[in-house]
C-alpha cells in the first residue's frame, strides 16, 4: 500500500487492487458502502475490500489475512463460512430461495426460538433488526392504544425515523432528529432519557407515564462501546412501564443467542413485553424478529389489525441459516460459558500487554462481547461520555496499527468487539501477538 498513489513512468497513479476497488464503489454508491460504519470515516484512511472468511479469520482482496474481532456486527457466532451453515444453505438454495408461501423451515426456527427464549411465547419473522424494532413499535402503539415512545440516549435500535432521536439538554427531551429527513412530526414523540439515572426515570413517568406506549432499551447496550448497565435500575424501568400501562420492550438484536439462551432479559432477570432479535438468529442472512407475549402477537396481521408483512420475510436461506446457528449452539457442551471464558481470559492478556507498553487502557466485557478503549476509564463505565477525543484519536492509529499486523478491529472506538466459538487458541495467540506489536506503534 506503500506506493500507492505514487506516479509511475507513465505518469498515471498506480492504484491497490484494493483501492481500484473502493475507486469502482465510491463512483457509484455513497461512501462506496452500503452502511456508513464500513467506510471508516471515524478511524481514517481507506476500507479494506474482504475476499473470504474461515473460522475466526478473513483475507482482504490483497490476500491479507486478520484475525476478526468484527464479525459482521454480531451474526457470526460460530464464526465465519461455518460448514453447517454452508450445508444448510446450499441444502435450502437447492430446493428454491423464496415462495411467498409459509414453509416448514419458519416453524422449525419459531420452535427454537419461542423454546429456549423465556420472553418469546409467539414470534414473527423479518428481515432486519430494524424492521423487527419497528414493528414492535408499531405493535406496542397498537396495543396500547398511546404514540408516545422512550428510548436512551447511547442505546441504537437500527435507523427507523422515529428512533433517530438524540437527548437534547434538560432531564426529558422530545424529537431532536439525528439524521436528515426524519420529520419533526415523527420524533415528537420520542423521549430520550439518559441511561442509569434513577432520577430522570421518576421524573420522566410521574410527568408523561399514562401517555406512553412503550420503552425500549438495549438491555446491555453494545452500540455505543459497551455500557452495562445496573440491573436494579432496569428493573425499575419494567416495573414502572408496568404500573404505567406502557409495554416494555428489550432490543435483543446483538444479545439475544449471543449472551445466554434467554439473552440479556434472562441475565438481568427482566421479564419484557415485547423482545426484538437479529443478528444471530440469521447466522449471517438477513433475519430479524419480534415477539412476546401471545395476546400481543395476536394483534398482528392476519389475526389482529396491526399490519406488517414482508415479501422475503421468513425465506428459506435465511430460516436455514438461522436454524442450523442455534443447533450448532443446542449441540455445543457449553456455548456461551466458552465465549465468556474465552473473552475474559483474552481481554486480560489484551488489558497486561497494553500495560507493558504503557498504554492506558481499558476492556470492558460481558459474555462475548468487550470494548476496547484507549484510556483509563471507569471499568463499569455507563454512558458513552466516557470516550474523551484523545481516546478516539488513539484508537484510529491502533486500528490501523491492527489492521497493518493481521487483526481487523470494528472501525470505530464506539463499537464493540465481538468472539466466537471459532476463535481458538491459535487465533487469540496471533491476534495478541499482532496487537502488542500495534500497542508499540501508538505509543505516544
Ligand atoms: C444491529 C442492531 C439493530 C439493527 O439491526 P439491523 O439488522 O442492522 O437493521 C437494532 N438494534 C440493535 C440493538 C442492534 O444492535
Amino acid at each position: 500500500m506503500k506506493d500507492a498513489g505514487k506516479p509511475q513512468a507513465s505518469g498515471k497513479p498506480k492504484l491497490s487492487e484494493n483501492d481500484k476497488l473502493v475507486q469502482r464503489a465510491e463512483r457509484l454508491m455513497p461512501g462506496g458502502v452500503s452502511s456508513p460504519v464500513r467506510a471508516f470515516k471515524a478511524v481514517g484512511g481507506k476500507p479494506r475490500f474482504i475476499a473470504r472468511g474461515e473460522g475466526a479469520r478473513i483475507w482482504d482482496v490483497e490476500g491479507r489475512e486478520y484475525v476478526d474481532f468484527q464479525l459482521s456486527f454480531g451474526p457470526l457466532i460460530h464464526g465465519h463460512a461455518f460448514p453447517a451453515v454452508g450445508n444448510a444453505l446450499a441444502e435450502a438454495a437447492h430446493h428454491g430461495t423464496s415462495f411467498g408461501a409459509p414453509t416448514e423451515r419458519e416453524v422449525e426456527l419459531a420452535e427454537i426460538v419461542t423454546a429456549r427464549h423465556p420472553a418469546m411465547k409467539w414470534v414473527r419473522f423479518v428481515n432486519s433488526g430494524t424492521e423487527a424494532v419497528m414493528s414492535a413499535i408499531r405493535l406496542a402503539r397498537a396495543a396500547t392504544n398511546r404514540t408516545l415512545i422512550l428510548k436512551f440516549e447511547g442505546c441504537y435500535h437500527g435507523h427507523a425515523d422515529s428512533l433517530l432521536v438524540k437527548a437534547g439538554s434538560g432531564l426529558v427531551t422530545f424529537g431532536e432528529p439525528t439524521s436528515a429527513g426524519v420529520p419533526q412530526s415523527v420524533v415528537q414523540d420520542t423521549a430520550t432519557l439518559p441511561l442509569n439515572d434513577d432520577v430522570a426515570l421518576e421524573t420522566f413517568f410521574h410527568a408523561y407515564g399514562e401517555r406512553v406506549a412503550c420503552a425500549i432499551i438495549e438491555a446491555l447496550p453494545a452500540n455505543n462501546g459497551l455500557l452495562p448497565q445496573r440491573p436494579e435500575w432496569l428493573r425499575k424501568l419494567e416495573k414502572l412501564c408496568k404500573e404505567n400501562g406502557a409495554l416494555f420492550i428489550v432490543d435483543e438484536v446483538i444479545t439475544g443467542f449471543r449472551l445466554g439462551w434467554g439473552g440479556a432479559s434472562s441475565l438481568y432477570g427482566l421479564k419484557p413485553d415485547l423482545v426484538t432479535l437479529g443478528k444471530v438468529i440469521g447466522g449471517g442472512l438477513p433475519v430479524g424478529a419480534y415477539g412476546g407475549r401471545s395476546d400481543l402477537m395476536k394483534q398482528v396481521a392476519p389475526l389482529g389489525g396491526m399490519y406488517q408483512a414482508g415479501t422475503l420475510s421468513g425465506n428459506p436461506l435465511a430460516m436455514a441459516a438461522g436454524i442450523a446457528t442455534l443447533r450448532a449452539l443446542e449441540q455445543h457442551p457449553d456455548p456461551f460459558g466458552m465465549l465468556a471464558t474465552r473473552t475474559k481470559t483474552f481481554t486480560q492478556r489484551v488489558r497486561e500487554i497494553a500495560a507493558d507498553r504503557q498504554i492506558p487502557c481499558t476492556v470492558v466485557e460481558q459474555g462475548s462481547l468487550f470494548w476496547i478503549v484507549l484510556d483509563q476509564i471507569d471499568a463499569q463505565p455507563r454512558s458513552p461520555s466516557v470516550v474523551k477525543p484523545e481516546a478516539v484519536k488513539r484508537f484510529a492509529r491502533f486500528h490501523h496499527a491492527c489492521l497493518q499486523h493481521g487483526v481487523f478491529l470494528p472501525p470505530s472506538a464506539y463499537e464493540v468487539e465481538f468472539m466466537s466459538l471459532a476463535h481458538d487458541n491459535a487465533a487469540l495467540d496471533d491476534a495478541l501477538r499482532a496487537m502488542d506489536m500495534a500497542f508499540a506503534e501508538v505509543q505516544p
